[in-house]
């Protein structure tokens, strides 16, 4: 598979040879053309497989050229950690350069003031840790009805931390038709029990 026969959008396609990409990674290959089509997809990958760009470069192309609204993000990002979350971020700006798609990262250990700014003025991709993402919600400062795609990254870390009740409620925040793109390293009971519970029909790639 090449990346030019990806559907992706062409400034994604530029951002990612700029970048030095030359081939999609397994794990590219088998999620994206899924992801464009509108389906779930079940990630099982671990770390320095190229997870974060397959989800991250179809979200983007999916997101187009809409407009976010006040409050009302219109993709959701969850990262087990601040550092993980920062990491995704710096991908999504470095993909994401020849669009005028905005996101706004949402950890712990920053004041709520600059979050609730960018919050305010709409932004298409939330990049969040789960606790800080309710913090923002239970502050009534954040709608998630809005929300198109989400994206669980990590999903095994997630349950490692605590996170699994906090995801759920997340879940519970955001339509029933959104998209899910879920990723973990490994298939836990427990998180085979939120795969069967909130993805529809999910494409399932295990590289
Ligand atoms: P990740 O597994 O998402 O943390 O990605 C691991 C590293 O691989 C990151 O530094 C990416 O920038 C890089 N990377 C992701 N996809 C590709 C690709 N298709 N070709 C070359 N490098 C890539």
């Amino acid at each position: 598979t090449k990346f030019s026969d990806l559907k992706l959008d062409p400034k994604v396609l530029k951002a990612i040879a700029d970048a030095g990409y030359e081939a999609p990674t397994p794990i590219q290959a088998g999620a994206i053309p899924p992801a464009l089509e509108g389906r779930d997809v079940l990630g099982i990958a671990q770390t320095g497989t190229g997870k974060t760009a397959s989800f991250t470069l179809p979200m983007i192309t999916l997101l187009g050229r809409g407009r976010a609204r006040a409050r009302m993000p219109r993709s959701l990002v969850l990262c087990p950690t601040r550092e993980l979350a920062a990491q995704v971020a710096e991908n999504f700006d470095t993909y994401a350069k020849n669009t005028r798609l905005t996101k706004a990262l949402l950890i712990g250990g920053v004041s709520f003031g600059e979050q609730d700014k960018l919050i305010d003025r709409g932004v298409d991709v939330l990049i969040a840790t789960p606790g800080r993402l309710l913090d923002h919600f239970e502050r009534g400062k954040l709608l998630l009805t809005g929300v198109q795609i989400m994206v669980v990254d990590e999903a095994d870390r997630m349950l490692d931390m605590g996170f699994i009740p906090d995801i759920e409620r997340i879940f519970q925040l955001t339509p029933f038709t959104r998209q899910t793109l879920f990723f973990s390293a490994t298939m836990a009971p427990e998180i085979e029990r939120i795969t069967d519970t909130f993805l529809h029909s999910p494409e399932r790639i295990e590289v």
